[in-house]
């Protein structure tokens, strides 16, 4: 259930069971915040991308991003879990139900009031597509993003440090600027989270100039031309700027595909193994006959220094 969509229909079922009904416990073993009175009602459920929040009437908002491991439950009182009680995140009681978040990196409570100041749920980021975008306050969205564990093409993806990229550029980008996907942004530096943005921008700004999709020359990383994408799409195929094999993953549950080329993007790789080591994605693959080789070729398998 780590993919949009299920946080999405998981979000409709605990609105149908929870919205309206008192919190009769609250459990939650590594929450960091305030916890909800008992008796408090719960008011709206909400999700976006991997992030869903539950709001109570005294305005206290339970944040969790279920990322590549989480997932929310839904049971009856006397139900079976399907997963462990170590794995217990949160557990929100009501007079009909339990609700079960298991395995989310990210839980944590807040003040509505504070809304506005929290990085996760702040306003959206600056849409890259426009002339006028405010790239700095996207670098800045990005170099303190809320989770600094997340790896960086998931954190592309967050409408809260920039709108518009998207699955497709988010992997045109990695490419371009040379860094691995699965980089945490605390490996990233100031200037390292500049060049990501300012490729981008460039990226979606010539993509609206030019149609169809455009991507990175070869020789010059930072400058886009007319032409097909560099890594999206192309598993099995050679990368043209280095020649190895462009792969592909997909790091979660029907989550979305990742492309890149692990002879050149090495930008924070080293970095990027600790990721890989942590969340064991998932890697459910393309039909492609690429995605066997690719399989018995994980780097992280092979126990090498990633690509490089
Ligand atoms: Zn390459």
């Amino acid at each position: 259930m780590a993919e949009g969509d299920s946080i999405h229909r998981a979000a409709a079922a605990l609105r149908t069971a929870l919205v309206g009904r008192p919190t009769t416990r609250f459990d939650a073993p590594f929450l960091v915040g305030p916890v909800p009175g008992p008796g408090r009602i719960v008011e709206r459920v909400e999700s976006h991308g991997k992030h869903l929040e539950i709001v109570w009437d005294d305005g206290l908002v339970l944040h969790t991003n279920v990322r590549l491991t989480g997932s929310w439950h839904l049971y009856r009182h006397g139900e079976r879990w399907r997963r462990p009680g170590t794995q217990v995140r949160v557990e929100l009681h009501t007079a009909d139900w339990i609700a079960v978040c298991f395995n989310a990196p990210v839980v944590e409570t807040y003040r509505e009031f504070d809304r506005s100041r929290h990085p996760g749920f702040g306003s959206h980021g600056p849409d890259l597509s426009r002339p006028d975008a405010d790239l700095d306050e996207s670098i800045n969205r990005l170099y303190h993003y809320h989770d600094q564990q997340a790896p960086v093409c998931e954190a592309l993806l967050d409408q809260h440090v920039a709108e518009g990229i998207g699955n497709v550029y988010r992997c045109e980008v990695l490419w371009a600027t040379e860094t691995h996907p699965f980089a945490p942004i605390s490996s990233l530096d100031a200037d390292d989270c500049a060049y990501l943005v300012t490729s981008a921008a460039a990226l979606l700004r010539s993509k609206l100039r030019h149609s169809p999709r455009v991507t990175a020359t070869i020789s010059q990383p930072g400058s886009f031309v007319r032409s097909e994408l560099a890594v999206y799409g192309r598993n099995g195929q050679r990368c043209a700027r280095c020649g190895d094999t462009v792969q592909v993953c997909q790091p979660g549950e029907a989550n979305r595909l990742v492309y890149w080329c692990p002879g050149c993007q090495v930008r924070r790789s080293l970095e990027a193994r600790e990721v890989l080591e942590v969340y064991e994605p998932v890697r459910e693959m393309d039909p492609h006959p690429a995605a066997a080789k690719f399989l018995s070729n994980l780097p992280w398998r092979r126990h090498h220094p990633l690509a490089g």
